[in-house]
């Protein structure tokens, strides 16, 4: 056993040791049924205190900005991670918008850099690597599809074996990369919970290892490197803000966790406020928040990403929202759209609708005057605008080929 790391129940607090289990915390999993968010997700903890003395904190910031903190990761060896290069992806300073100066600063974090161009490759590394020192070869997920195109392309990357449920609506171009990864894919007749919920049965059924997301605690722990990238990019430092997009609350809980440890090593005194986007027709985390009578309200959203029924890390994202005073707001369809012609325009990044949501939140708070001066405000851009171009169909037109004559492109530009 790797006596480095341990469980502890997000809702009863049952501690584990790590290999007495890989999923939920099985006192609260037999309570859990389809209509609700699962109770019983892991939060994965390692002994501090031992951190702290054995590094000194030199030492640990140091490790910390060369990305490679094995000490805070359930894995043996960052060999295991295979040669893609996840994480590490650039932190941009912008300083103007539509032409003007922005009186505070906006970073970009720009995670649609990763190998599969989205931020799932940072959860998907850790379980792939997980499955390499335990010897496991065969891989399961469900998907709205970036999920499911991440661990697909892990694996192949890994010489392990994807399988990957997915609603049949998902976007063509995350298809084809599960496809083209060389993944089983398996459509389901569905949305994203019914996919997630067969990929379960299946994965118990014939024994696969399961990435799904929140229910494989790893996804947490991987998803918490880019906190430390932050931290690192911002010269040892914190933003005053973080933006994230929300679905099945995962990332944003990643990024709390990335900043917990941090806290737990004393390596900084306090948490950024992350503020929680959703898109207005998918907003089951914002809408539960302050009720304990959960409610669904089916989703609809151009924001595929981020369209989820029964967001699978909600309890933990509750809970961190609350303790740590984040904010959370919604931002409609029309204002992802507009963001996302905003974005691409002004920075060159363009990004898929979820990732543009956290963006559009951004703007919104800006709009509302909610910056301080100077201030330090991130925004988590998830995915890359190549993967849902029927997204984005509506803002653009491609004009009619022009014979190859000057005459033909003057007439173009000026009449
Ligand atoms: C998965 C995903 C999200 C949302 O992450 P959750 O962990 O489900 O909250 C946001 N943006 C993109 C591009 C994603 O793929």
């Amino acid at each position: 056993m790797n006596q480095k790391y341990y469980f502890k129940c997000t809702d009863c607090g049952k501690i584990y040791q790590n290999n007495e289990v890989s999923y939920l915390c099985s006192a609260c999993e037999t309570a859990n049924d389809d209509k609700h968010p699962p109770r019983g997700v892991l939060k994965t903890l390692y002994h501090y205190d031992e951190i702290r003395e054995k590094y000194g904190r030199n030492v640990l910031f140091k490790s910390l900005s060369d990305s490679a903190f094995i000490d805070l990761l359930p894995v043996q060896s960052i060999d295991s991670m295979g040669y893609l290069r996840v994480g590490q992806t650039p932190l941009y300073a912008i300083n103007k918008l539509d032409g003007d100066s922005l009186d505070f600063t906006l970073y970009l974090k720009d995670d649609a850099q990763n190998p599969t161009a989205s931020f799932k490759d940072r959860a998907s590394v850790l379980v792939s690597a997980f499955a390499k020192e335990n010897n496991i070869d065969t891989i399961a997920a469900a998907s709205t599809g970036n999920a499911g195109s991440s661990l697909a392309g892990i694996c192949a990357s890994q010489q392990q074996k994807a399988i990957i449920f997915v609603p049949a609506t998902a976007p063509l171009a995350k298809l084809t990369q599960i496809l083209m990864y060389g993944a089983v894919i398996i459509p389901v007749d569905g949305n994203y919970d019914a996919a997630f919920d067969l990929s379960i049965k299946a994965s118990k059924h014939f024994g696969w290892y399961n990435r799904n997301t929140a229910y494989n605690p790893l996804t947490i722990e991987g998803k918490k490197t880019v906190s430390f990238e932050l931290f690192a990019q911002l010269q040892q430092g914190i933003p005053d803000r973080i933006f994230v997009p929300v679905g099945d609350g995962v990332i944003i809980s990643g990024v709390y966790k990335g900043f917990e440890d941090l806290l737990q090593l004393g390596i900084i005194d306090k948490m950024p406020v992350i503020v929680a986007i959703q898109a207005e027709g998918s907003k089951n985390v914002i809408e539960n928040l302050s009720t304990d009578n959960w409610k669904t309200i089916p989703s609809t959203t151009i924001a595929d990403s981020i369209s989820v029924d029964i967001p699978r890390n909600f309890y933990m994202t509750k809970d961190y929202l609350l303790k740590y005073k984040g904010e959370w707001l919604t931002v409609t369809d029309d204002e992802i759209i507009d963001s996302s012609a905003i974005l691409s325009k002004n920075t060159g990044i363009f990004s898929e609708p979820a990732s543009c949501a956290a963006f559009a939140g951004m703007l919104k708070y800006k709009k509302l005057n909610k910056f301080e001066k100077l201030s330090k405000n991130v925004v988590l851009l998830t995915g890359s605008g190549l993967k849902d171009l029927k997204a984005v169909s509506s803002l653009i037109k491609i004009p009619a080929a022009i014979p190859a004559t000057i005459e033909a492109v003057i007439k173009l530009l000026y009449t």
